[in-house]
């Protein structure tokens, strides 16, 4: 059966700037040790990013300023063979109240959990930095791995490959 790693961007992925928005390729910045994890896991497990961009396509974060940082940070990962199954992006603020924020499971993860039924979810995992992130964790029926100052991408990847020992 087929495993997934659901996976937070920034704070995650990458680092978080302390404005919490990367909108230029000087603001990317991979996190420690994620490339050398996701080339121990990709064996194991196929990758599906899962992020909130707030105000994505709007003047305060317009679609090119995502787009270059992000179109680098998937072309860095591609060079190292980490690709992603598919990517679930919400544009919104927390305030519009829309349906695909996390921790709500979006209309475009939902068809992707609905169209592989095959997905082993008990022993999959979504990994982030944030309670949004544990909290659609519960709502997948996944397990949810806090990765933080304490918790780094070794550490992460020792973890999960253990359960396969
Ligand atoms: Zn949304």
């Amino acid at each position: 059966m087929k495993r997934v790693l659901f996976l937070d961007r920034d704070g995650c992925l990458i680092v978080e700037p302390s404005d919490e928005q990367v909108d230029s390729l000087d603001k990317l910045d991979l996190m420690p040790g994620v490339l050398e994890a996701l080339k121990r896991l990709k064996e194991f497990f196929t990758f599906v990013l899962v992020s909130n961009q707030d105000g994505l396509g709007t003047p305060s974060f317009p679609e090119p300023s995502f787009s270059v940082p992000h179109q680098e940070m998937l072309r860095l990962f591609r060079a190292e063979g980490v690709e992603f199954e598919r990517e679930c992006i919400c544009p919104h603020f927390p305030n519009d109240n829309c349906i695909c924020r996390k921790p709500k499971i979006s209309p475009e993860l939902r068809q992707y959990l609905d169209k592989n039924p095959d997905l082993d979810l008990t022993r999959s995992y979504m990994i982030g930095d944030r309670g949004t992130d544990m909290q659609l964790a519960k709502n997948i029926g996944c397990e949810g791995i806090t990765i933080g100052p304490g918790n780094t991408w070794s550490n992460i990847a020792s973890l999960i490959l253990h359960s396969f020992t």
